[in-house]
Parts: C-alpha cells; structure tokens; sequence
C-alpha cells in the first residue's frame, strides 16, 4: 500500500522513510532541558510525532539543508536566553529561514491533519526556494524567562521559568485581526515565529495586532526588544481555545 502514496513535496512515489518532525539536531540541542516544573507547560511540544511520507532524496537533500541552516541559528543565536529589557539583533536568511518554518508548519499540519491544505501550496517553494511568497509574513516575538511565582528561598523550584520549549502549532489570536488568515507559531526557546498566511496579498499596516515585529523579507537584520515572559505567554495560551484543544490532542496521544 505504501508503495502507491506520494511524497508530500516532490509528488513522487516512493520509497517513503519515517521521520521525525521535529530535526533530529533541533531534538539533540534541546534535550537537557530541566523539566521539572517545566513539564507541564511544555504541552505543545510535538517532538515525538512522526511522518512517513517524505521521499529520501527529499529528505536527504534540500529538507536537510533547510535543517542544517536552523542549527546554525539555533547554535549562534537561539541557545542564548533572552534576557528581560535588553534588545537583541537576529541576524537571518529570509528565504532559508522562511522555507524552513514553513516545512515544519507543514510537517506538524500533516501529522496532525489541519491547515494541510494552505500549507501544501508552498512544497515548492520549501524544495526550491526562490522568491518568498508575500502573502506569507513572519512576526518575530522575544520572550524572556519569568520569575517563578513557586520558588522561594531554600525552595528546590527552579528561580526562573526559563522560555525553554520549542513548539509548533496552529494558533488563533483572540481578537482575530486578519479574517482568512491562518496564524501559526514556530517557538524555538525565546525566539517565537508568528506566521500569518493571508488569502491574498495584505496590507502591512493590518498585520499591526499580530504579537512582535515583521521580519522584512528584503534585510538580514532585525533589532527587537523582549516584549513577554513565559508566564504571560503562558496565560494567553490557555485563554486561546484552539491550543487548549491542540493540548488535549497531544495528552491523548502521548496516553495512547
Ligand atoms: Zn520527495
């Protein structure tokens, strides 16, 4: 049966190989991290789920690439925490950066069946590269670590809730600015990508009520201040009904 499905990228038949979702040296970098009172904010991590309909010569070629190149980010720029009130300049590759977030969005809709169909448009452009589609827009938040409201001194809870996840999920803001849109987060530590898909070409100035700054395609360097700690994050996602739903989803299947 497998013989006859397609790869999600290329359209050709197989052989399919089994993947994580997540890259393999984005889930090495991030092991280690203390989960102790942690775990239970760390619902949307969706490292463990895996697809099985990716080609080899994708997955070995272009998509590894795309891996590569995260690495080097997260390496050179992720790793170190954001600390609360001081700014910070992220240094990307649009168009890398851009296929890559869009090929995990697109892993994690294929895993999870939601937005599959939005997503699929850009395999493409994920694959190839060439000019960034600009409907697709990224907003770039810093999240600093939060005091934690459970430590006191001579307490075994951690100081400081540390923005230590990486997560990738569809989200829906509650005041909704951009109807049509579909808006999805790439978290990786402090550095969370917000990424709207508009059904058409938008106006910059309606993407003002989207969290953080608009990465512009055309530069290479962004300047940005921490604008939440984790807690806030924290709070506002479980207000938003869409990840409370993507929470629940993600406890049933890790009871299965
Ligand atoms: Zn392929």
């Amino acid at each position: 049966m497998n013989s006859t499905r397609l790869c999600a990228y290329c359209a050709k038949e197989g052989p399919l190989t089994r993947e994580h979702i997540w890259p393999g040296g984005i889930i090495a970098r991030a092991k280690g991290i203390n989960t102790s009172y942690f775990g239970r904010l760390e619902k949307f991590i969706d490292a463990e789920l895996t697809i099985k309909d990716v080609c080899a010569d994708c997955n070995n070629g272009p998509l590894s690439g795309l891996d590569a190149y995260i690495c080097h980010l997260f390496d050179t720029q992720f790793c170190h925490p954001v600390a609360c009130r001081k700014s910070r300049t992220f240094v990307y590759d649009y168009e890398r950066l851009l296929r890559w977030l869009l090929k995990i969005s697109f892993n994690t809709a294929r895993a999870n069946d939601s937005d599959v169909g939005v997503l699929s448009n850009y395999a493409g452009f994920i694959l190839e590269g060439g000019e960034p589609p600009s409907e697709v827009r990224v907003c770039l938040e810093l999240i600093h670590a939060s005091p934690n409201p459970k430590w006191s001194p001579g307490s075994n809870a951690m100081k400081e809730i540390p923005a230590a996840s990486i997560r990738c999920a569809r989200v829906e803001t509650p005041a909704d600015p951009l109807p049509g849109a579909t808006l999805r987060l790439v978290a990786l530590y402090g550095f969370y990508f917000w990424i709207v898909l508009t059904p058409a070409e938008v106006d910059i100035a309606a993407l003002q009520g989207l969290p953080g700054k608009l990465l512009p395609p055309n530069k290479t360097k962004l300047s940005l201040h921490p604008s939440r700690g984790m807690l806030e994050l924290h709070a506002d996602w479980v207000r938003n009904p869409r990840a409370s739903q993507s929470m629940r989803e993600l406890r049933a299947r890790r009871a299965r």
